[in-house]
């Protein structure tokens, strides 16, 4: 039961047909299919400034973003976004990551700005990774920048609630590291760690130390690692599409979860390295190749996700009191999304309440009814 867009009641039919609220309620039919919280996506870089995988690099990306205007870079990331809710994911992360230009980072940021909470809630990240190919000082000055005027300029302009920071497994960039995670709590920043090298050690260490809220990836996560963070608080979000698109190691989810580790999934989608944004086959991935079963890895897709985000009060699981955000899937049982990999399932997506979108009929169209889209 809904009420301006928050879930008022949760129960069988027959006992919230005779509540009193139930007596103006519009009935959505929901009969043999699967209803479920939206997705929540904790990790992903939709914002990617470039439209296809031809123009690689990191330093590539610098430029390039700096070239499309803001409203084309809106204008695409808006439709990502919007594949994403037909897809039923309604919350979703999305991390800038561009290197130390101050035009570049900033720019995504106020694109992000410009989409939030419409037509799902977005959360921008500000993602930290060392500059290009450069000589030392080039990346002492830079990292200083980033320390002493980026973060606090980005959250004077409230422009990301996450600090997420690119590990290097290079130990001479371990002191900053630490110093750029200390400065982003100091300005009140949530912080990650994106740790998909071969040693990670050091990064859970310095995630533990820093109380962060996620470390993502942990492809190459050791059975000592996976130990030491089973002792933390810190969520290991995982990114199995990834894995999958690569052909490469999948992160030791069984053991994660094994040892007690809180484990979140998430798409890692950018158009580049993991051109995969359904949160239904992230689930079918992680089912079939880490070893997780459909529930583990639906709430891991759901309310775990929301814990990594700071927004499990209001997201994740269809809670009283908690934000309207649900699914319709066309299958009559949640072992089915599974099985049906590859498809996609959403009938509905209900946002905050409002139904944000509806499967479509299949029909002959006039071509005058034909719209352009870009
Ligand atoms: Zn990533």
């Amino acid at each position: 039961m809904v009420q301006n867009g928050v879930i008022q009641e949760v129960g069988p039919t027959r006992r919230l047909e005779n509540l009193a609220i139930a007596r103006h309620a519009v009935e959505i039919n929901a009969a043999g299919r699967l209803v479920m919280p939206g997705f929540v996506d904790s990790h992903t870089h939709l914002a990617f400034p470039l439209g296809n995988r031809a123009t690689s690099g990191s330093s590539g990306n610098v430029r390039t973003v700096s070239s499309p205007s803001r409203a084309r870079l809106a204008a695409r990331a808006r439709a990502q976004v919007e594949a994403m809710a037909r897809h039923g994911t309604t919350t979703v992360e999305v991390k800038t990551g561009c290197g130390p230009d101050e035009n570049a980072e900033t720019k995504l940021l106020r694109v992000l700005r410009t989409l939030k909470n419409d037509p799902i809630d977005l959360i921008p990240t500000f993602l930290f990774h060392l500059p290009g190919d450069g000589l030392c000082g080039a990346h002492d000055a830079a990292a200083e920048w980033v320390f002493r005027e980026l973060l606090p300029k980005i959250r004077r302009g409230h422009l990301a609630r996450f600090a997420d920071l690119a590990w290097n497994a290079n130990p001479t960039w371990h002191g900053r590291f630490s110093r750029y995670l200390q400065a982003a709590r100091q300005l009140g920043f949530l912080c990650k760690i994106h740790a998909d090298q071969v040693s990670t050690a050091d990064a859970i260490r310095m995630a533990i130390e820093h109380l962060v809220v996620s470390i993502d990836h942990l492809e190459h996560a050791s059975p000592g690692e996976v130990a030491m963070l089973a002792q933390s608080s810190t969520i290991a979000t995982l990114l199995p599409a990834t894995s999958f698109h690569a052909g490469t190691e999948f992160a030791p989810a069984r053991e994660l979860i094994d040892a007690g580790a809180a484990v979140a999934l998430a798409s890692n989608f950018n158009p580049r390295h993991t051109p995969a944004l359904s949160m239904q086959t992230v689930v079918a991935l992680a089912c079939r190749h880490m070893r997780m079963t459909p529930e583990e890895a639906i709430c891991a897709a759901t309310i775990n996700g929301a814990h990594a985000l700071g927004r499990a009060r209001s997201a994740g699981s269809l809670e009283i009191g908690k934000s309207a955000d649900l699914l319709v899937l066309s299958v009559p049982d949640y072992h089915d999304m599974v099985h049906h990999f590859g498809s996609n399932l959403v009938h509905l997506t209900m946002k905050r309440g409002e139904i944000i979108y509806e499967e479509g009929e299949v029909a002959h169209l006039p071509v005058e009814q034909l719209r352009l889209c870009w």
